[in-house]
């Protein structure tokens, strides 16, 4: 198929009778877009992810419009409009909070042998934002699947890429040379990790070859843009699918390096490797009951294993407080330099590792102060899974999970309980916990 590129090639067409597309599953938004891009006179396409979703019986995050009119020929048709992006030039049409994102058609870098100014020496993509045709418009675009295109004007399908072909097949197919597309991009490596484990496709084995070799390419990638892709990785519903095709490629340990090597050294019985995939099932298992999850909560599991790392085979309960700060703080300084976590996320993801040590000590007070912590909840299922994963002691877990559900009577009894167990050891604890909060009330700083 990438043959045809030379030449004008013609679309396969599907025709409305033919395929199972109708307006109805279209969000509102898109379709008024289409409609009034159509009353203007210019071409209009649903592309991406909603059509190929469609046609898989999926339900679409969002839907994308292609279009032939220019980034500001599109904002004269909407009032409610901005254009946005150096690189990629797009219009955003509003919808009250929805937005509707308007792309005019691209060629690709290859398209023209005078763009290849656009190319760094080492291939990689700098800008793209010559327009182009429908056609050009498809070729650059990353799998096949991904340049389907749904036509306002008479509601067919429309296909240059053979990608109709390889979505009844199940395969994710890269467009084009797979080394060069994956040199000029390399996140499309991701993208091709993520699409095979949301759709279960297989990747075509000329897709997935380069792989094994490019992988490095990611660590030119900004930071920002990997945790943006580590988002849609971890947090779209498909988790532990992704982990484990991104293992498969060798690709997780270019997002995360440590807690690679960590997984590695241990083993897929070892704890990091359970906790991790548990984390993640459970985060798809939120996911598909519309509860939230967060990426704090996410980022804390993602980066357990460079914790365990850095504490070098001390357990969590047996370190001080400072101790998991500081490791923490190594783990994730060398995780922000690959994945770039924002800031704000590591005060409420540290504080999930630092109240572990604190569900080991039950006594009244203390246990109290602890579920009123207002991380107390994830903190909590942070503890489940480090009992899930053989870390923590499941009877603890239990414990926990007991107290918070029963009455104030139940409650009563639990914590007497506990104190006669514990009461020795965490008498130890209060005394020299004291000493040292008189230390830092101190002046001696
Ligand atoms: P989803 O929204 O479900 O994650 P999607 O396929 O819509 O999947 P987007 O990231 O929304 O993915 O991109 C929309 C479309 O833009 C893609 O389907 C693809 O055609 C094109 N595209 C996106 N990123 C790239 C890329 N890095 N290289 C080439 N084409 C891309
Ligand atoms: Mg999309």
């Amino acid at each position: 198929m990438s043959d045809s590129k030379t030449e004008t090639a013609l679309p396969v067409i599907v025709p409305r009778a033919e395929h199972d597309i109708s307006r109805a599953q279209i969000a509102k938004t898109a379709l008024k877009v289409l409609y009034r891009l159509r009353a203007a006179d210019y071409e209009a396409y649903l592309v991406g992810g909603g059509v190929r979703d469609l046609l898989l019986g999926l339900a679409p995050k969002d839907f994308d419009v292609a279009t032939d009119a220019a980034p500001e020929q599109v904002r004269s048709v909407f009032g409610n409009c901005r254009l946005i992006g150096r690189r990629f030039r797009l219009a955003h049409v509003y919808f009250g909070r929805e937005i509707v994102e308007v792309a005019t058609f691209r060629a690709g870098p290859s398209a023209d042998e005078d763009e290849a100014d656009h190319l760094q020496a080492d291939g990689l993509l700098l800008r793209d934002n010559v327009y182009g045709t429908l056609e050009d418009d498809a070729f650059r675009r990353d799998f096949t699947v991904n340049a389907l295109y749904y036509n306002i004007r008479d509601f067919g399908i429309y296909d240059y890429v053979g990608g109709l072909d390889d979505l009844h097949a199940g395969l994710l197919r890269m467009i084009g040379e797979p080394a060069v597309r994956y040199r000029e991009d390399p996140v499309r490596m991701l993208r091709a990790a993520r699409f095979a484990a949301k759709l279960d496709f297989s990747i075509e084995p000329a897709t997935a070859a380069p792989i094994a070799t490019l992988g490095h390419l990611l660590h030119d990638v900004p930071p920002a843009r990997l945790f943006d892709e580590s988002l849609k990785l971890f947090l779209g519903g498909h988790a532990a699918a992704s982990y484990r095709v991104l293992r498969q490629y060798d690709l997780f340990g270019r997002l995360f390096p440590a807690a690679a090597a960590q997984v590695e050294a241990e083993g897929e019985a070892g704890v990091s490797h359970r906790l991790l995939h548990q984390a993640l099932e459970n985060t798809d298992a939120r996911l598909a009951l519309d509860r939230p999850v967060t990426p704090t909560f996410l980022f804390a599991a993602l980066a357990y294993p460079a914790l365990r790392a850095e504490l070098d085979g001390c357990p969590l309960e047996a370190a001080t407080p400072e101790q998991v700060l500081q490791a923490g703080d190594r783990a994730l300084d060398a995780l922000v330099e690959r994945v770039a976590l924002p800031r704000r996320y590591r005060a409420p993801l540290q504080e999930i590792w630092q109240l572990q040590p604190r569900f080991g000590q039950r006594n009244g007070k203390r246990a109290l102060r602890l579920l009123a912590q207002p991380r107390f909840r994830a903190a909590y299922d942070f503890l489940l899974l480090r009992a899930g994963a053989g870390e923590a002691d499941p009877a603890l877990a239990d414990w926990w999970t007991e107290i918070q559900q029963a009455d104030a009577e139940r409650q009563q009894g639990m914590l007497a309980a506990a104190t006669g167990e514990g009461g020795n050891r965490n008498g130890r604890r209060r005394r020299r916990r004291r000493r040292s909060s008189r230390a830092a009330g101190g002046e001696s700083a």
